[in-house]
């Protein structure tokens, strides 16, 4: 499935609800988000059959994200469920962690063996502080237990955020040194509420790399696994257990290689994570479209894929796109 660029898409990010447990400021807003109704929020059966749709459209990939995912009854189900499609090769989460102690060992049996933890924060204040009130001692847990039931690989996705955490850089660092988990230091990027912070938290992973080039050697990791990668730049530390790798969409744009599409929560299809145009396929599937009604949407969507995102860090390109991640997913 190539789009009008001729990039082949092949990944499709699904977040099942935008609830969150965790009120991370630069993720929602402090009075927290406008929930979706539960009317309006895709029933499993309804993201079941949009994702064998574009399964048969040529999406062998795809992750669950949210809100929080691991807070929707059902998950485990779902993903069992979702693991038993025919044709897709690679399913995944992304998950605040803090419940994950607890879902690991069901969601490993439901056919869950890649998993994505944010965190952005090894100090417990810090972290209480950026996520409103979470509880770091869950995450750690969570992200040990995935580690002792054997999911691989186990990444930890840390925004870097300006004035936050850049005296942590070096110990997010460390901890690729000694465990086997991949640290990938993903670039703040100016949308939704964030886009209106005029304090700007954005920090370029220039800097970060600079960081730790003071302290570590690093080393190319060879070969570019780009299934497994995505657009991660990754090294790893000499001898290291792990990696680290550079998510970088503003300063080293990556849209060239985009092969991704999103759907909400509420059945729209995002056709770039930072632009809000989409193309709602929750009315059409509610009014009894045909899967070959679903495909020629899906298709047109795909069309409409711009080149490349129009947001950088400056004013005048901020708020391009307004809505906050915790809908997105990220
Ligand atoms: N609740 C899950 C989690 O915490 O991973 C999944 C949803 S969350 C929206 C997905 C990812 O988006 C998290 O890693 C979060 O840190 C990241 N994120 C949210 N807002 C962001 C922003 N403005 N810039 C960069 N990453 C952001």
């Amino acid at each position: 499935m190539l789009d009008g660029y001729n990039r082949e898409i092949n990944y499709l990010r699904v977040s099942i609800t935008d609830r969150c447990n965790l009120r991370c400021n630069y993720c929602m807003p402090r009075e927290g988000m406008s929930q979706i109704g539960h009317d309006d929020i895709l029933r499993y059966e309804e993201i079941l059959r949009i994702v064998r749709v574009t399964v048969g459209m040529g999406i062998s990939k795809v992750r669950i994200t949210g809100g929080e995912p691991l807070v929707r009854r059902g998950v485990v189900d779902f993903i069992s469920s979702l693991a038993s499609l025919e044709g897709l090769s690679d399913i995944s989460l992304t998950t605040n962690g803090t419940l994950l102690e607890d879902f690991a060992a069901k969601l490993f049996a439901a056919g869950m063996k890649r998993i994505n933890i944010s965190l952005d924060s090894l100090n417990p204040e810090k972290y209480t502080h950026i996520t409103r009130g979470g509880d770091l001692s869950t995450v750690l847990a969570g992200i040990a237990e995935v580690h002792r039931l054997g999911f691989a690989p186990i990444k930890i996705n840390t925004v870097a955020i300006k004035g936050f955490n850049e005296d942590e850089i070096l110990d997010f660092a460390k901890l690729s040194f000694l465990k086997p988990y991949q640290i990938r230091f993903i670039e703040f990027m100016t949308i939704g509420h964030a886009a209106l912070d005029p304090s700007n938290q954005y920090l370029s992973n220039v800097v970060i790399r600079e960081i730790i080039d003071r302290r570590y050697h690093l080393e190319p990791v060879n070969g570019r696994r780009n299934a497994m990668d995505g657009p991660a730049q990754i090294y790893r530390i000499a001898e290291g257990a792990g990696e680290i790798g550079f998510i970088s969409p503003l300063s080293h744009k990556f849209c060239h290689a985009c092969n991704r599409l999103r759907l909400t929560a509420d059945g729209h299809l995002r056709i770039c994570l930072l632009s809000d145009e989409e193309v709602d396929l929750k009315r059409p599937l509610r009014s009894g479209c045909s899967d070959a009604d679903l495909i020629d949407l899906i298709k047109a969507a795909i069309s409409k894929k711009p080149l490349q995102h129009d947001i950088s860090c400056d004013e005048s390109h901020r708020k391009k796109c307004m809505t906050d991640m915790s809908y997105i997913g990220g």
